[in-house]
């Protein structure tokens, strides 16, 4: 018989050997192996196959809203495969727990945004919605709004149009570029959008932008209400509003990538509720399972909807894993769960805790900066300081630094290294989390800082 400390070595080789690993330097890889090998969760804890126990800081993804290890969740995609694991959703097929979905989906989202397209994850969700606006202008006579805008440091995937979307150089530009059609804008100048033209910054912003294109070349713009993966940017109060106001100008659709605010992350039930907009196309994924299955999909308003239903021919999108049952089932249990067990409030609650916590960090170390919490989506810089005893001259060594620290003490945090200069870390729990909790994350960040004190 094997001990652990053999498996993991067998483990770690084939991974080496077999896998290339996302979001890794696979060179590293090869060398170091495997970080973690996981086996099991439960809650916000989750375990390594060496038995150790980690906190997880991040929900994985930012996805695991209703923690690790729900026996329910397993029941119900067991119930279902039983039944019937998968049907397709080509050629006018349907399933229930899909129909039943949409229609929970359509009275939590905002205002008429009542129709979904199934996908399988939040990339195929996004070029969906990009396919889906230009289709849209198309239907209506102008096949010329093509071009699509979307901001700085914003994250929308890595299929073609998601990957061209985003607006980090690194995986925007990442194996060439494919849809020359869409453009970056400056994130987040409110008074450029309300229409300030000598703001410095006005060339380079989403209304400078459109004029320059002209509004008959543009479909839509894309935005998270709440920036994620660039490194938890909130837009000022006010900027989603004019970005609203500004697509209802230009005659332009606004489609908000919800994949990380969407059930109940930022403590409402999506982002755009915190500023009451309603996006005509919103793309959803990660928490709608918590990640327990893949599942995405782009929810869109009767305006958008009206138009492609009169479309008489055969629509040539879709995912064979578009609507798939066990995932919907599995997502239909998961929103229960979220509502019964009151996730979204408790979000909020713990929110407030983070908070008060980032203050204490704050005004203890003089290096963390800028603390920014939206419920459970949280994020602070680290600020270049010499006295801080690690290497600056490796711009993001702070940042992986403190992450390291937070390892070694069992935490699971994420930086943000795909810039020079960016010393950014994240926090999202679970949403399950309780006070004592987040005292202890706190309190982990707390040790991992004052090794650089
Ligand atoms: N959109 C946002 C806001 C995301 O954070 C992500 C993933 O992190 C995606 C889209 C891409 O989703 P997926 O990795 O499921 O394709």
């Amino acid at each position: 018989l094997m001990t652990t400390k053999e498996v993991r070595a067998t483990l770690s080789d084939l991974d080496k050997k077999h896998i290339i690993h996302p979001v890794a330097s696979p060179k590293r890889h090869v060398s170091q192996g495997p970080k973690i090998i996981f086996s099991e969760g439960k809650g916000i804890h989750v375990k390594d196959i060496n038995e150790q126990v980690f906190i997880d800081g991040v929900s994985m993804l930012w996805n695991v809203n209703v923690g690790h290890g729900k026996k329910e969740l397993a029941q119900i995609a067991h119930n279902q495969m039983s039944q019937m694991a998968y049907s397709s959703t080509f050629y006018g097929y349907a399933n229930e727990p899909a129909i039943r979905l949409a229609e929970k989906i359509a009275s939590l989202t905002p205002g008429d945004l009542d129709t979904i397209f199934y996908t399988s994850g939040g990339s195929e969700s996004n070029d969906t919605a990009i396919k889906l606006s230009r289709f849209y202008w198309q239907l209506n006579g102008f096949s010329n709004k093509k071009k699509i805008i979307s901001l700085k440091r914003g994250y929308h995937g890595v299929t073609v149009s998601a990957q061209r979307a985003t607006g980090i150089d690194a995986f925007r530009n990442f194996s060439g570029s494919a849809d020359p059609e869409i453009f970056n804008a400056k994130a987040h100048l409110t008074e450029c959008e309300l229409g300030d033209k000598s703001h410095p910054e006005y060339p380079g912003c989403i209304r400078s932008m459109i004029e320059e294109m002209g509004s008959d070349q543009v479909a839509a713009v894309i935005i998270e209400p709440i920036q994620g993966a660039g490194g938890v940017h909130v837009p000022p109060e006010g900027y989603l509003k004019a970005v609203r106001q500004l697509c209802d100008e230009y005659n332009i659709l606004l489609i908000a990538d919800e994949v990380i605010c969407g059930f109940g992350r930022t403590g409402k039930m999506f982002g755009v509720d915190h500023w009451e907009i309603t996006p005509d196309l919103m793309c959803i994924a990660k928490g709608i399972t918590s990640g327990y299955i893949p599942l995405g999909g782009v929810v869109m308003n009767n305006r958008v909807a009206g138009t492609i239903k009169e479309y008489n021919d055969i629509l040539p999108h879709g995912f064979t894993y578009s609507g798939h049952p066990t995932a919907c089932a599995v997502g239909l249990k998961n929103i229960e769960i979220v509502e019964r067990e009151g996730l979204v409030e408790n979000a909020h609650q713990m929110g407030k805790e983070l908070v008060k916590g980032f203050k204490y960090l704050g005004d203890k170390h003089e290096f963390f900066t800028n603390p920014r919490t939206v419920g459970l989506l949280a994020g602070f810089d680290l600020k270049k300081d010499p006295s801080l005893n690690v290497p600056f001259d490796q711009s993001t060594q702070a940042a992986v630094s403190i992450v390291e620290e937070c390892y070694q003490r069992g935490l699971l945090i994420r930086c943000f290294d795909f810039e020079p200069g960016m010393n950014i870390v994240a926090i999202a729990p679970p949403l399950i989390i309780q006070k004592e909790e987040v005292e202890t994350i706190i309190s982990i960040v707390d040790d991992a800082l004052s090794v650089f004190s």
